[in-house]
């Protein structure tokens, strides 16, 4: 009689070095968190830093962020950096429209999330999150390109607890664009 095996899964001895065990989520969900397109838009005073935070000294090429890309299309995140004012929240919203699913916003700056130093105002609006979904807030005024690299680290493991089977972008309807404000 054949000898029963009591262990009839276990991976040979010689194969162990090579088998790696993982979900499609974990490996979709690296390959996207660690190339994130960033949109090459910026506002005011906070942009600064955000063009600092992609040079030579901080270089967020490092994690996987280098391309800015000049065509919301192109984009997976719009980092809202500088004063939102009311006169460019049409802009803002059709840029967002415009990017491809999944999408993230990330705002950078006291400006971008509350209104900063000039609350809101004839001419200011208290927080791009009135108008668009904010998927990271970075306080500061403005915050240091180490403060970025933060909130881009952050972005990064939101995105990597998200899944395939439930997120919006994949297995639910599309959203549906957001109205313009006039
Ligand atoms: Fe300028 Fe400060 Fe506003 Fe940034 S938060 S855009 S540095 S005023």
């Amino acid at each position: 009689e054949q000898e029963r095996r009591t262990e009839p899964y276990e991976i040979p001895e010689e194969m162990k070095s090579q088998v790696a065990v993982t979900t499609l989520d974990k490996i979709y969900n690296w390959g996207r968190s660690n190339s994130v397109w960033p949109m090459m838009f910026g506002l005011a005073c906070c942009a600064i830093e955000m063009i600092a935070t992609a040079a030579s000294r901080y270089d967020f090429s490092r994690f996987g962020m280098e391309v800015m890309r000049p065509s919301p299309r192109q984009a997976d995140v719009m980092i809202v950096s500088g004063t939102v004012t009311k006169k460019m929240i049409p802009t803002i919203v059709r840029l967002y429209n415009q990017m491809p699913e999944p999408k993230y916003v990330i705002a950078m700056g006291a400006c971008a999330c509350g209104g900063g130093p000039f609350k809101e105002g004839y001419t200011v609006v208290s927080g791009v999150d009135r108008f668009i979904p904010v998927d990271v807030y970075i306080v500061g005024c403005p915050p240091t390109p180490q403060s970025l690299l933060n909130g881009l680290i952050t972005l990064q493991k939101k995105m990597e607890q998200e899944s395939i089977a439930t997120s919006r972008w994949y297995s639910k309807a599309p959203s549906q664009p957001i109205p313009i404000p006039v």
